[in-house]
């Protein structure tokens, strides 16, 4: 049984630090918003006071907070030089590569091992411990921060060193991003060409437009398997998360030197459908917009 500090108790790190505190480790807990740290005490957790009471004698510290500012002050503030330089560092939020990377270097030059570990599927995977991890860092850190993750997903995959978890994460996103807007956009086609959208779906799905987006996730009420769709885009992944998500990999295709025309007209769809009201609605929602439909 090792010690771990968990500091982020929101949507995906509450269940998290649950599956953790459930598995035998013992788990002391941090969080701004009392009612967060209040339900993860509920959940197997101790209380700490503050970040750095919960690191202190911590064997892995584990992050999981909104963006890159917060991960930056955090780790400046609470964690290096507090925790012990013999504990693994793991932040699991979804961050810009360039952040990951800088936190990470401050990390080792404090004498500690920290990988990125940013996660792939939603607040219903971090319940129920079937999360997908990408991991960036060395493979001393990421052989280290392994039982932890194993903890808490089904996959855990090495993607490279400092910032490889974010950029696969970014990657696979603006993938998922530009995917579920020409799903969107031709499931709308076929309706307006007079295609019955159930014997669409099931041309496609068998043919070679198939996608995740169109079999595992379809964006029509009534056709494909259970989704968001069939419960008015309510839960599942919220259209501003995946435009948060759009925007760091725009920000680090800049960054590269790289062409992304799709990714960037994914990150302008979602970007109207937010400021249209649909911030919250699962982000197959955009389907609504697309077909003229949407009404926040
Ligand atoms: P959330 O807003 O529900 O939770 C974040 C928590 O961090 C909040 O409880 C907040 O109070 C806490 N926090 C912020 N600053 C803090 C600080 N300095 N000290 C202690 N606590 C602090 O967000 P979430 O949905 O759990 O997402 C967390 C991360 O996971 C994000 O980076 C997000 O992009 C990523 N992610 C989310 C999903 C999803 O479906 N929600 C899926 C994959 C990845």
């Amino acid at each position: 049984m090792s010690r771990v500090a968990f500091i982020g108790l929101g949507n995906m790190g509450g269940g998290m630090a649950a599956n953790l505190a459930q598995k035998g480790e013992t788990v002391t807990a941090f969080d701004l918003s009392d009612a967060a740290l209040e339900r993860a005490v509920g959940k197997g957790a101790k209380r700490a006071a503050s970040a750095e009471e919960a690191v202190t004698d911590a064997d892995a510290v584990i992050t999981m907070l909104p963006a890159g500012r917060h991960v930056e002050q955090l780790f400046g503030r609470d964690v290096l030089g507090k925790a012990p330089t013999s504990a693994i560092l793991i932040d699991c939020s979804t961050i810009d590569v360039d952040t990951a990377r800088r936190v990470e270097g401050a990390a080792q030059a404090g004498g500690y091992a920290m990988v990125d570990a940013p996660v792939s599927g939603g607040i219903a995977a971090a319940d129920g411990g079937t999360l997908t991890f990408m991991v960036g860092g060395s493979a001393d850190g990421f052989e280290r921060a392994r039982p932890y993750l194993e903890k808490m997903g089904n996959a855990v995959i090495h993607a490279g060193d400092a910032g490889a978890g974010q950029a696969a994460k970014i990657c696979n996103n603006m993938l998922l991003g530009a995917t579920m807007a020409a799903t969107c956009e031709t499931f709308a086609l076929a309706q307006k060409l007079g295609l019955d959208l159930q014997t669409f779906y099931d041309i496609s799905s068998k043919a070679s437009g198939q996608s995740w987006s169109m079999t595992s996730y379809c964006p029509v009420p009534g056709v494909g398997p259970q989704t968001p769709a069939d419960r008015d885009y309510e839960g599942g992944f919220q259209a501003q998360l995946m435009l948060k998500d759009l925007k760091l990999a725009m920000e680090a295709a800049k960054a590269a030197g790289a062409y992304t025309p799709m990714g960037g007209e994914a990150e302008e769809l979602y970007q109207r459908f937010v400021d249209r009201g649909g911030a919250t609605k699962d982000f197959s929602a955009l389907i609504k917009m697309i077909d003229d439909s949407w009404t926040p």
